[in-house]
């Protein structure tokens, strides 16, 4: 590899790869190369040549994919986002974030390449009491607005454009597969919240953990799930009644593997030659959690993973746009590493590996509007991973990570290493 010393290569996010097979967002193609300019695909083709300006990096015959969405996240800090880009992930969808952190983490990572860009929600509606509100009394979250009654529905809405969200959450959620009961939204404002979301030009994305409560989102009108249900299996009709809607669902399997007590799959490869070195103490920490310490608890009778594999199984079959997310957050699991248990989590439910990494990219910037990404094509943003071996045939080779670039810039991998691992 040439010209990838680091002094050269985080100057500008320009550079030409070559030598690689290209998975464009959707498929191998034919390619060979990519050019990219001052942060932007330029050309993507067979045997492109450099100028002299370029750095050319030769890509080994590794798989170049275009950088890795997580559609279901929660930032809790911006090194968040520093430690996804270490591990291939360019963009984060947070699904919750309370509206002074998220001021702060965009703050402190505006227009910078070594962390992922960051969607968010800002506060999800919730009910007062209702899930997500035991993050409060746990001292995770400070105090957040909530809404009791249809007649709040527009003031929160707005509140939300005003904080800068980029969509809306709306949290479904009655306590049932924790085993507990917690007040819930009444449907009518699930309904309303949907209707005033879409004026607001909003997204609707719901979290739901019950069959029931997905039924109620998608009879809302919502445009996604940010979870699939996991108290029974999916009814007959339920991928069509989905498919019919033009909804997209994040199934979220790695992190109900770890709830309802089966294996958390991203331990067993903790030790990864290139993963396990770039896991900051933390974030390895969360993912072989302390017995005492664990979320994983005994699920009440027939909740279970398993359902969730069902229903991701019925809804490919159905055509539904499948993401790919973790519901990573820190404490609890690790922000980019987790992505690559999900997309092998994908692959299990029976998507092929192309199209578990459609989830990770093309699929996720089409849902949700990001029109400048998630695909190598010109004129999308040059955020790239490089990995050896190809993914598309053994969807452990993400994991086999080269190089990551942001905008066209390269992430220095060793030096986010020397910083917690001297
Ligand atoms: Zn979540």
């Amino acid at each position: 590899m040439t010209g990838v010393d680091s002094d050269d290569s985080l100057r500008a996010g320009s550079l030409l790869i070559t030598n690689v097979r290209v998975f464009d967002g959707v498929e191998i193609t034919e390619d060979d190369s990519v050019l990219v300019r001052d942060g932007v695909i330029e050309q993507v083709g067979i045997g492109i040549t450099a100028t002299p300006d370029l750095i050319t990096v030769d890509g080994g015959g590794g798989t170049l994919l275009p950088g890795l969405i997580d559609a279901h996240t929660h930032v809790t800090a911006a090194s968040d986002l520093a430690i996804a880009l270490a591990f291939g992930v360019t963009t984060e969808l947070d699904m919750f974030c309370t509206t002074e952190l998220l001021a702060e983490v965009r703050t402190s990572t505006r227009g910078r390449t070594d962390h992922a860009d960051l969607r968010s929600a800002g506060v999800g509606a919730a009910a007062p009491g209702g899930h997500p509100s035991q993050l409060v009394q746990w001292g995770i979250y400070p105090a957040f607005p909530t809404v009791a009654s249809i007649d709040q529905v527009d003031a929160f809405v707005a509140d939300r454009v005003a904080e800068g969200a980029d969509y809306l959450k709306i949290l479904l959620e009655d306590g049932q597969t924790f085993g507990i009961e917690t007040p819930a939204l009444e449907p009518e404002v699930v309904r309303a919240l949907v209707v005033a979301g879409r004026a607001a030009g909003l997204l609707t994305i719901s979290h739901v953990s019950t069959h029931a409560d997905a039924d109620l989102a998608i009879d809302a009108g919502v445009d996604g799930l940010a979870h699939l249900f996991i108290d029974r299996p999916p009814d007959a009709d339920f991928a069509r009644r989905a498919a019919d809607a033009g909804i997209f669902v994040t199934p979220t399997l790695t992190v109900f593997e770890a709830f309802t007590g089966g294996a958390r799959r991203e331990a067993a490869f903790v030790d990864h030659p290139r993963l396990g070195p770039y896991l900051d103490p933390r974030s390895r920490a969360s993912v072989i959690p302390d017995p005492d310490q664990s979320f994983q608890m005994t699920p009440p009778a027939g909740v279970s993973h398993e359902h969730a594999f069902a229903g991701t199984a019925a809804l490919r079959q159905a055509g539904v746009p499948i993401l790919a997310g973790t519901d990573a957050a820190t404490g609890r699991s690790a922000h980019g590493f987790c992505l690559h248990a999900e997309l092998a989590a994908l692959v299990d439910a029976g998507l092929s590996p192309a199209e578990a990494l459609r989830a990770a990219t093309a699929a996720p910037a089409e849902a949700f509007g990001l029109a400048d990404r998630g695909r190598i094509e010109a004129g999308r943003s040059a955020d790239l991973l490089l990995v050896d071996g190809d993914p598309t045939a053994d969807i452990t080779a993400t994991r086999e990570i080269r190089e990551i670039w942001r905008q066209g810039v390269r992430f220095d991998r060793e030096a986010h290493r020397k910083a917690f691992n001297v």
